[in-house]
């Protein structure tokens, strides 16, 4: 007589088309002219990145473009130990959270360039990016953030970003 079955494994594997809207749109086409656009609510001034289209605080329409700056601060990290199946960095890596200059939201992305001992919050970066030829419309047109070589950034000035 044999067991019942309970379970079984299988991969699972999803297939799916991102549509990207007029918000995510404008932010991707930006990156392929190597800008990196955020979107500012009119009524509490933040400025979203990605843009999502409208104020999630105030609940208006935040469509005014601005443009942020390709400098930030690390306001928080982790060091990565497992393989990704979709980078091909190295492991141990750094992700990071930055806070661009003129944005209220930070992004997420790789620190590489210097040893994953000397990330910090506070840390001040600069998008590495892909060769002008190579811009695209996609988040990997930035391949990574690097130290900047400024004084780091007071705790204060990202504590309400975190
Ligand atoms: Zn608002």
């Amino acid at each position: 007589m044999s067991e019942p079955v309970t379970s079984i494994r299988r991969p699972v594997r999803l297939e799916y088309d991102f549509t990207a809207g007029r918000a995510m749109s404008r932010f991707l086409l930006g990156l392929a002219e190597g800008r990196i656009l955020g979107q500012g609510c009119p009524e509490c001034a933040r400025v979203y990145l990605p843009p999502r289209g409208t104020c999630p605080t105030c609940g208006v329409p935040a469509e005014e473009e601005v443009e942020v700056s390709p400098r930030g601060t690390v306001t928080t990290f982790c060091v990565v130990n497992i393989p990704s199946q979709v980078l091909v960095v190295p492991v141990p890596y750094v992700c990071a959270n930055i806070l661009l200059d003129g944005a209220d939201v930070p992004i997420f992305h790789l620190i590489q360039e210097c040893p994953i001992e000397e990330v910090r919050m506070g840390l001040r970066v600069e998008a590495v990016w892909v060769p002008a030829g190579e811009l695209k419309a996609t988040f990997e047109s930035i391949r990574h953030f690097r130290p900047s070589d400024e004084p780091d950034a007071a705790y204060d000035s990202y504590r309400e970003h975190l």
